[in-house]
């Protein structure tokens, strides 16, 4: 039985003509999915009754297993998906008052093993297929609409960054059908502004981006010289900082935002000196030629600390200086809220305490049953439906 969402909706024409169906049919079966949410072909009544038929034999719609479900006491929901072989993957939402946040995952593990990502310490398993990439925010927005009473046409999703486990660059073939389908009108229909991937710097990889789909675009820098993102980033060793930013300048010229985000994870006594930040501003400003620099903003992350990772969280005062520097250089420069910090969900933390149950077969166990764990109080928050999120705490 082939997924239904393993395509986009060209693959989904393709797929209909194999079955000898018109074409246009598949638009048709692909608002049933991704729209309403149906995965019974039976139910499809504006589809022909010989293409239903033959769905029925032939395709199914097919959910991720939730082991579990954790709702933070700022609304934050995490799920974990069972996605065979003993592997799991987690999908965050991240209710804001004018947004719902879906940050969904690329690989079951990671092989880029950033120093300062528990992610990364895991190691990498394997690509996800786009039908798991999809089924993600398949199952995010079909579960937040029922709970939230959501109206025809009201969406529970209304951003993706593509930032949890993985980088979603190193699986390009699966992910360029995933993006497509958030884009399409017929499908989720999200701005390219609101779809977010986010790379280490798999430089060949962003040229191909741009000229496939130019979403919106984060990179994660992490230092301001190749020294010591070497240490932090090892994909830098192939791909150093003046051959990242020369792609990023690249990737501009398609993007549908005229900046490029850069995260920078602060790492106490590694990376958030002042005179750090001074070369940061400087690799950014540039030396005034085409060739140099990059419109940019900053997005300085506070670390969440695990034990493998020997390293520590910058004091606030630090970041605060760190930023500052930015700042009077003309750069925007924001402070990354932590949110779910209660259900280990923040950036960084995604491995974390379920790393354990990312071993199931080898430990000969299935996926444990479906849990939900509320940690949450208060009247029911239209944006989550369980409750209303407590006060964001940010670090900055
Ligand atoms: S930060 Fe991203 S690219 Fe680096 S190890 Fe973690 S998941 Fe992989």
């Amino acid at each position: 039985m082939v997924n239904l969402l393993q395509f986009d909706r060209a693959g989904l024409g393709d797929f209909c003509e194999q079955l000898g169906e018109k074409r246009f049919r598949a638009t048709q079966l692909f608002r049933w999915i991704h729209q309403r949410g149906e995965r019974d072909p039976a139910a499809m009544t504006d589809l022909a009754k010989s293409l239903r038929d033959k769905l029925a034999g032939s395709a199914v719609v097919e959910a991720l297993p939730v082991a579990s479900e954790q709702v933070a006491a700022d609304g934050t929901i995490k799920w974990l998906f069972d996605v065979g072989g003993g592997d799991a993957i987690e999908t965050v939402f991240i209710p804001e008052a004018d947004r719902g946040t879906l940050c969904i995952s690329s690989q079951a593990g990671c092989a880029v093993n950033c120093r300062f990502c528990s992610t990364g310490h895991q190691g990498f398993s394997r690509n996800l297929t786009t039908a798991e990439i999809v089924a993600q925010l398949w199952h995010a927005e079909f579960t937040l609409r029922r709970r939230l009473g959501l109206a025809a046409g009201e969406r529970a999703i209304t951003n993706v960054v593509m930032m949890g486990m993985g980088e979603p660059l190193q699986n390009y073939a699966a992910l360029l059908p995933a993006l497509r389908t958030m884009l399409d009108d017929h499908g989720y229909g999200l701005s390219r502004r609101r779809v977010t991937v986010s790379t280490s710097g798999v430089v060949p990889m962003i040229d191909r981006l741009r000229d496939d789909c130019p979403v919106a675009l984060a990179v994660s820098l992490h230092a301001p010289d190749d020294a010591l993102r070497d240490e932090l980033v090892p994909l830098n060793r192939k791909y150093p900082i003046a051959e990242l930013l020369a792609a990023c300048r690249g990737y501009l010229a398609r993007a549908p935002r005229d900046f490029i985000t850069l995260e920078y994870c602060m790492l106490d006594g590694v990376n958030d000196a002042p005179e750090q930040a001074r070369t940061l501003l400087a690799l950014v400003r540039g030396d005034g030629s085409a060739d140099s620099g990059l419109a940019c903003k900053i997005n300085l992350i506070p670390f969440n600390p695990f034990p493998a990772s020997g390293l520590g969280r910058s004091p606030r005062e630090r970041v605060a200086a760190f930023a500052a520097v930015l700042q009077e250089g003309g750069i925007v420069t924001t402070v990354r809220k932590t949110r779910g910090d209660d259900i280990a969900a923040a950036c960084g933390q995604l491995a974390g305490e379920v790393q354990d149950r990312t071993r199931l077969a080898e430990r000969g166990t299935r996926a444990a049953p479906v849990r939900v764990e509320r940690r949450v109080a208060g009247p029911v928050s239209r944006r989550t439906g369980v409750a209303a999120p407590a006060p964001v705490r940010s670090s900055s």
